[in-house]
């Protein structure tokens, strides 16, 4: 069971196991061996830094370390039998594999390391065999309650932006900036930032992946502030792009506005079906019909979830259809080195009916003054 605004939610955990078993046997294997934390979250509800899951057609065997001898079972429930072992994981999964063991064995080949793939080809009877992101194609489409626990941290992310908005100004530095808006979002009830909070001013705001520093603001500058915050372990992202100390120039508006409308226009038109490739380009055809092509150097989204970034991806290179019930980021952005940049993030659920924004895409254009 879950607890999510005060009401108990259905434990999705079996479905998923038994999704996953469908997708298993439609691949020819028998058993999955899950080494990345967040596909164990959700199969398990395990939130610990240290597991290994055994998925067999039967029973999902939960392996960790004496650290969790009392969290395991608590978290996990009927939802896998735990074995704890003070010494090594490996060998007490290596042992369950070799009492029972399995023909055909995948791995996470984007998680497993090739010094592990090696041990367990080296102590088990069956094939191993790499699998590509079997269990994330599962979790990119949402179920409801996790597309609730998104919503609440973007709801989370914006109140604690608007809360230190008013003592954003020219002689701050993106440091002090930073520290306001990550103390905002703890004291909101956000479990941890899911990423290092961007705060880039001036130029800087010109680096779509800045690193926050010390640099303090000057009239005119653009500050770019792109965060998140994460309640039950799913993830809200957001960007937002002010002017501080003096009213915007023309070139300034005419940048936002031809960011703030490439994002629109992804936001109404994104559509489960339609490729990443597809839905990038909604943005950027606006974008590089003005000329600024080369200035949107980044895809225009990624999928929301246990991760900060997951399936689907919303890029230029994807050809994955987007499934339905995706969350997304719709992030378009212009970067004109030495002058500045624009970025504006929002989280969109696309269900079957149309879309909706998780958070809430209050893009127009703010001058601290
Ligand atoms: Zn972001
Ligand atoms: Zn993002």
């Amino acid at each position: 069971m879950g607890w999510l605004g005060g009401c108990v939610l259905p434990d999705r955990r079996a479905a998923r196991q038994a999704g996953l078993r469908t997708a298993l046997g439609g691949e020819g294997l028998d058993g999955l061996l899950v080494t990345h934390l967040p596909n164990i979250r959700y199969l398990t509800g395990f939130t610990g830094s240290a597991a290994l899951l055994l998925v067999r057609p039967d029973e999902a065997v939960l392996v960790t370390d004496f650290r969790y001898a009392t969290q395991a079972p608590r978290e996990v429930g009927e939802s896998a039998r735990v074995e704890i072992d003070a010494a090594s994981v490996w060998q007490r999964l290596l042992k369950q594999l070799q009492d029972r063991p399995l023909d055909t064995l995948g791995v996470e080949s984007q998680s497993l390391t090739i010094r592990d793939a090696e041990r367990l080809s080296g102590a088990v009877k069956g094939r191993v065999v790499p699998t590509t992101e079997m269990v994330e194609r599962l979790r990119a489409a949402k179920d409801p309650q996790e597309v609730q626990a998104i919503r609440c941290a973007a709801a989370l992310a914006q109140d604690a932006l608007a809360e230190i908005i008013p003592g954003v100004g020219v002689g701050r530095s993106e440091r002090e900036i930073a520290a306001d808006l990550e103390s905002a979002l703890r004291r909101r009830g956000s479990e941890w930032h899911p990423f290092p909070t961007i705060v880039a001013s001036g130029p800087r705001s010109a680096l779509p992946h800045a690193r926050t520093s010390t640099r303090v603001i000057e009239p005119g500058d653009w500050l770019l502030l792109d965060f998140g915050a994460q309640v039950d372990g799913y993830c809200a992202d957001l960007t937002r792009t002010v002017v501080v100390g003096r009213r915007a120039d023309e070139r300034q508006k005419a940048v936002y506005e031809l960011v703030s409308l490439a994002q629109r226009r992804a936001l109404e038109h994104l559509r489960p079906g339609m490729t990443g490739r597809e839905g990038d380009a909604l943005a950027r055809t606006v974008i590089a019909e003005r000329g600024f092509g080369d200035a949107f150097g980044h895809s225009l989204g990624h999928g929301l979830g246990l991760e900060v970034h997951e399936a689907p991806r919303v890029a230029a290179t994807a050809e994955t259809p987007i499934p339905t019930h995706a969350v997304v980021t719709v992030e378009p952005g212009i970067y004109l080195p030495g002058w500045g940049g624009v970025r504006l993030e929002d989280d969109v659920y696309r269900g079957p009916d149309g879309p909706e924004c998780l958070s809430d895409n209050r893009t127009e254009l703010v001058e601290l003054v």
